[in-house]
């Protein structure tokens, strides 16, 4: 039995970042110009404290100006509006990032949609998701996930989908749904499924590319994936695990990584594929809202 090949996320990221900081310098060389990015982070939640950390280093190793505005849990939709008025208005800032998901007492979309459509480096302002969904991605923001999930897919398959079949598992915002935009530009022919769907490992059964985004452990078993698919784990899932005798919270992706390997051609780890991908995505769209703004190609 062959076994499936580790699409290695951290490594392509690494090499990403190398490319970006380099294009960063010669940005401030040529045009005087350091992209700039503001990551607000409101509250204590520990996971998105470990995410904003790596955001920063990330920028901040890509030779960025990078800022953190912490607010406590229970700060009011006013202040984080005022905030991020302050941050739209801003010359240093190319990049604004709100860590989701937020304490219960702000509107996920006011703020989100808040943020100046030119600065999303996030890619969820309606601008910039109607500018991907109409194919128009020239100067919009497209998510980091999706972005660096279509990089991968693109190493494995090469840049042109056509004649392929993709399965998206989840239809969020952030992942499915820029994640079917995306596949289709390549010419991919896209099926997006989600909680409602009917047998749903009969319809993953006919991808050639799997992409899945859904929050479940190890849900996605060999039996689902048709032999030589390229399958991109997007999930992050903390679970109990015992390994040599030893329990801990680890972290394991939506797709059964040992069992899938056995049928498909390559495959995304959990940790070290999407995740690193996804950081690396929003210094490139850092990067790129700062090349706008000096009035350079994206
Ligand atoms: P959401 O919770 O917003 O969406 C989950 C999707 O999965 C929904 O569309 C839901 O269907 C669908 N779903 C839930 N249960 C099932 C099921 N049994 N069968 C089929 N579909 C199902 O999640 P996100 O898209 O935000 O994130 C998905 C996962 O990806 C999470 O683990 C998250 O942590 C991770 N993630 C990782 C990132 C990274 O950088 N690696 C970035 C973003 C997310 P319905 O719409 O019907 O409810």
């Amino acid at each position: 039995m062959t076994k499936a090949k580790r699409i290695d996320g951290k490594a392509k990221a690494e090499q990403l970042a190398e490319s970006i900081t380099e294009q960063t310098a010669a940005l401030l060389r040529e045009h005087g110009i350091t992209p700039g990015l503001a990551v607000v982070i409101i509250g204590e939640d520990p996971a998105s404290q470990v995410y904003v950390r790596n955001k920063k280093r990330r920028a901040e190793s890509c030779g960025f100006y990078s800022v953190q505005h912490t607010m406590a849990g229970d700060a009011s939709q006013e202040d984080v509006l005022k905030l991020i008025n302050e941050l739209n208005n801003d010359n240093a800032i190319h990049g604004i990032l709100v860590q989701l998901p937020l304490p219960d007492q702000l509107d996920e979309q006011t703020i989100t949609q808040a943020i100046s459509p030119n600065k999303d480096v996030d890619g969820f302002h309606f601008v910039n998701i109607g500018k991907l969904t109409a194919g128009h991605t020239a100067d919009a923001f497209v998510p980091c996930t999706p972005a660096g999930c279509m990089l991968m897919i693109e190493d494995a398959l090469g840049p042109d989908l056509s004649g392929k079949t993709a399965v998206i598992i989840g239809r969020s915002n952030i992942v499915g749904k820029p994640m079917a935009s995306l596949l289709m530009q390549r010419n991919a022919t896209v099926t997006v499924t989600h909680s409602r769907t009917k047998d749903l490992p009969k319809v993953v059964r006919n991808a050639d590319i799997v992409v899945a985004a859904v929050g479940r452990p190890d849900m996605v078993k060999a039996d689902w994936i048709k032999p030589g698919a390229v399958v991109i784990d997007v999930g992050i899932n903390r679970v109990e695990k015992t390994i040599n005798g030893e329990t801990k919270l680890r972290l394991t992706g939506d797709v059964d990584y040992e069992d899938v390997c056995t049928v498909a051609s390559a495959v995304t780890p959990v940790p070290g594929g999407v995740g690193p991908m996804t950081i690396t995505m929003l210094m490139f769209n850092t990067l790129r809202s700062a090349r706008l703004f000096a009035g350079l190609p994206g």
